[in-house]
């Protein structure tokens, strides 16, 4: 039996890239010796006519099957939806967009075949991402890898490629709220990198806005480590020691040198100061309190509303 591999498509208003997308990728499969592909498209509540398209492309090819969602539940949980629906032997995650060049899955295949279970693709140039998003993202896997003990591997997204054991332990996470990259790193598995040079979009627009990056971000620290909850408590007795100290010292100078009553100014520096470290702790511990509360819902993280083409 010839290996089955799946591609995973999470789709959201991607109504000019769906043509241009299965115009390079069926040919592209196509020629692959000696395998048989399929690809799951998952409509992310998409407001135009993606739905429409991927229904025509899943007509007009079985191989190609749609999963709609009820909604928009955002790219992670999209994602998730087809990675319980692939039945490849190979699963690659794959953007709508064609920023990952699809030449690339023909060499992940060969490091499969030669007995990688998971084939990274690293990103070598960025230069298609605005300088401020190389920045930020840069800052974002130092920050995530120096605090958390799963280590994210910098300049790789979702496009990679995983074995059927990979997916089958991705499937056994029980956690709702899916930060895959990092659960990507946290199942670990024999892996290869290869390097790639990531293209501009082939139409339309980034789905990704400067906040949802950020609480993007966030989500990956708070789900990895636990790290921004444990600093305050060092804080907390580092700023103590220093109120200690000072307090000494007031008391020395009160002895030696009476009380003329000064110290409006450092007062409110402390009061202002210290409240704002309380804030900001207090923010943290919200953070943290929320994913917990959210999780503790076990809502599910996705609802089909139908399967096309199964
Ligand atoms: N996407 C999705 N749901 C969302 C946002 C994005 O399914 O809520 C899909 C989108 O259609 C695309 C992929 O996720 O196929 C990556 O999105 P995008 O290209 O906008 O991200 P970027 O490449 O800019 O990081
Ligand atoms: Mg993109």
């Amino acid at each position: 039996m010839p290996a089955l591999i799946s591609l995973v498509v999470p789709c959201y208003n991607e109504s000019e890239a769906i043509a241009p997308f299965a115009a390079t990728i069926i040919p592209l499969l196509e020629a692959i010796p000696e395998t048989q592909w399929e690809i799951i498209c998952v409509d992310d509540g998409s407001k135009d006519d993606t739905l429409a398209q991927l229904i025509a492309l899943s007509q007009r090819d079985p191989r190609v099957r749609v999963i709609e969602l009820s909604r928009n539940f955002g790219k992670e949980a999209a994602m998730t939806a087809g990675l319980d629906a692939a039945r490849g032997d190979a699963v690659i995650p794959f953007d709508a967009d064609m920023q990952d060049p699809p030449e690339l899955i023909p060499e992940m295949l060969a490091a499969w075949r030669a007995g990688a279970e998971v084939v990274l693709a690293r990103r070598v140039d960025r230069s298609t991402d605005s300088a401020m998003k190389r920045q930020t993202a840069l800052a974002f896997y130092k920050l995530h890898n120096a605090l958390s003990h799963t280590k994210i591997p910098e300049n790789v997204g979702d496009f990679r490629l995983m074995d059927r054991v990979v997916v089958e332990a991705l499937k056994t996470l029980p956690e709702r709220q899916r930060f895959m990259k990092g659960l990507f790193a946290w199942v670990g598995f024999r892996t290869v990198t290869i390097d790639y040079v990531r293209r501009p979009r082939s139409a339309g627009q980034s789905k990704f806005s400067g906040f949802k990056l950020w609480n993007f971000a966030l989500e990956g620290f708070t789900s990895f480590s636990t790290a921004p909850l444990k600093i305050w408590t060092y804080l907390g007795i580092a700023g103590a020691l220093l109120a200690l100290l000072y307090g000494v010292l007031i008391l020395l100078r009160t002895l030696l040198l009476g009380n003329p009553v000064p110290g409006y100014a450092s007062l409110f520096v402390a009061i202002t100061f210290f409240g704002s470290v309380q804030l900001i702790s207090i923010g943290l511990l919200g953070e943290y309190i929320g994913r917990i509360y959210m999780e503790a819902k076990q809502r599910p993280t996705y609802i089909i509303r139908k399967r096309h083409g199964d």
